[in-house]
C-alpha cells in the first residue's frame, strides 16, 4: 500500500486573477482512496486537472508513477476523469458510450465487446447497454460515465465532484458503491469534494486545502478526532473553537483559564504556562453537569435549543463571551429553558489544542 502512484512537488498554479494553488506538496499512495476536501475556490478542482493534464502547473512537477507528466496532453497520461456532469454522448448507446475509448484506440471488437461487459457489470449496468442516455436515471448516467472512465484500465481516477448533482438518498448509496467500486478495481481514487461528510466516509486519507494550499492531511479519524487548525476544525464537522490563557502543563492535560474559571485541554508538547491557545472541542463531547462540584467546568448561559431528531443541540455562552454548543440528550434536559444557568465540562481528550 505504501507504492507511490502520485507526486506532486511544489506545484504552484497561478491564474491571472491569482495563485489558485500555492506550493503544493503531496504524495499519493497506489490503491488508496484520497480525498480533496475544500470549500468553494480552495483550489481542489484545479489541483486535480492538474494532474488529469487540464491544466499546466506554473511551476513544480507532477510525478506518475516514476514519469514527469506536468506538461503532457491528458490522453498521455495513465489516468481519467469522471465530472459532475456525465457528459455521455447523447446519440449513442451505454454500450457505444463506454466502448469509444477503446474503438479509438483500434482496439479488436470481440475484445472492445469483452471489456466493455466488463466495465458494465463492475458499475452493475450490463442489462442497460442498448439504452440510450437518456432512457437512464442520473445516477445511471454516472455509472456510465465510471464505466467508460475505468474501461481501459487506467492506473488513476480522477472524480470531481461525481456525485454532486444527484439527491442525498442516491448519493449516500452511490459513496458505499464507489468505494466497494474502488477496492474490487484496486487502483488509486483522487476524488474531489467540498462535503465532509462524503469525504469521511470514503476515504483512506483526506487532504483539506484551504486558500491554494493544505491545511492538514490525515485518515477521516485523524482529521475528525485530531484537527490540527482552527480552520479543519470547524470546516469538518461541527466544533467549538475556545481560547484561553494556559495555567498549567501537566503530563496528560493542560489547564486553561477561560476568563475566571478553569477547563482542561488534552497535552501538547507545544503549549508553555502564560501561553494564549485556541482549543476545539466537538459538540457530542461536551457534558452538561449536575453542579460545579467538579474542578473544571464553566458556568455558562442556554440561549438557544435547537430539536433535530435524534439530538438535540443547546447553544450556550459562557460568562466570559464565547459560545458553546452542547449537543446532548437525557430525562432531565427535557426540562431546561433558554436563559438557564448551565455548568459545562469536559474530558482533557477531547479537548485539543490546536495551531493558531
Ligand atoms: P469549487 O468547489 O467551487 O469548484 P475549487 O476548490 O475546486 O472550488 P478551483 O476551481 O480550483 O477551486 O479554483 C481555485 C481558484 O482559482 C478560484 O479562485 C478560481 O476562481 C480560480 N480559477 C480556477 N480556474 C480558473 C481559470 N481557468 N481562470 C482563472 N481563474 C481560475
Amino acid at each position: 500500500m505504501n507504492e507511490t502512484m502520485v507526486e506532486i512537488k511544489q506545484v504552484t498554479k497561478a491564474f491571472d486573477e491569482g495563485i489558485a494553488v500555492n506550493n503544493l506538496n503531496l504524495t499519493i499512495r497506489a490503491k488508496e482512496f484520497i480525498t480533496i476536501l475544500g470549500p468553494s475556490g480552495c483550489g481542489k478542482t484545479t489541483t486535480l486537472r492538474m494532474i488529469a493534464g487540464f491544466e499546466t502547473p506554473t511551476s513544480g512537477e507532477i510525478w506518475l508513477s516514476d514519469k514527469e507528466v506536468g506538461r503532457l496532453e491528458p490522453y498521455q497520461r495513465d489516468v481519467n476523469t469522471v465530472f459532475q456532469s456525465y457528459s455521455l454522448f447523447p446519440h449513442m448507446t451505454v454500450f457505444q458510450n463506454v466502448a469509444f475509448g477503446l474503438k479509438m484506440k483500434k482496439m479488436k471488437k470481440d475484445q472492445i465487446a469483452a471489456k466493455v461487459k466488463e466495465a458494465l457489470a463492475l458499475v452493475q449496468l450490463e442489462s442497460f447497454a442498448d439504452r440510450s442516455p437518456k432512457q437512464l436515471s442520473g445516477g445511471q448516467q454516472q455509472r456510465v460515465a465510471i464505466a467508460r472512465a475505468i474501461v481501459n484500465d487506467p492506473k488513476v481516477l480522477l472524480l470531481d465532484e461525481p456525485l454532486g448533482a444527484l439527491d442525498l438518498k442516491l448519493r449516500k448509496q452511490m459513496q458505499l458503491e464507489l468505494k466497494q467500486l474502488q477496492q474490487r478495481l484496486g487502483i488509486t481514487f483522487v476524488y474531489v469534494t467540498h462535503d465532509q461528510e462524503e469525504a469521511l466516509t470514503m476515504s483512506d486519507r483526506i487532504v483539506v486545502m484551504n486558500k491554494g494550499e493544505i491545511e492538514q492531511l490525515g485518515t477521516p479519524q485523524e482529521i475528525y478526532e485530531h484537527p490540527r487548525t482552527p480552520f479543519v476544525a470547524s470546516f469538518i464537522g461541527e466544533a467549538n473553537v475556545l481560547s484561553g490563557e494556559v495555567q498549567e502543563v501537566q503530563v496528560d492535560h493542560v489547564v486553561v483559564a477561560i476568563g475566571d474559571m478553569f477547563v482542561i485541554a488534552n497535552h501538547n508538547p507545544d503549549v508553555k504556562k502564560g501561553d494564549e491557545i485556541l482549543f476545539s472541542i466537538r459538540p457530542e463531547n461536551v457534558q452538561f453537569y449536575e453542579s460545579n462540584a467538579t474542578p473544571f467546568t464553566v458556568s455558562a448561559t442556554l440561549q438557544e435549543i435547537i430539536y433535530a431528531g435524534a439530538i438535540i443541540k443547546f447553544i450556550c455562552e459562557t460568562t466570559s463571551g464565547q459560545r458553546l454548543i452542547v449537543q446532548a440528550s437525557g430525562d432531565r434536559l427535557r426540562t431546561v429553558k433558554e436563559g438557564d444557568e448551565m455548568i459545562i465540562g469536559w474530558d482533557a481528550k477531547h479537548a485539543i489544542v490546536l495551531s493558531a
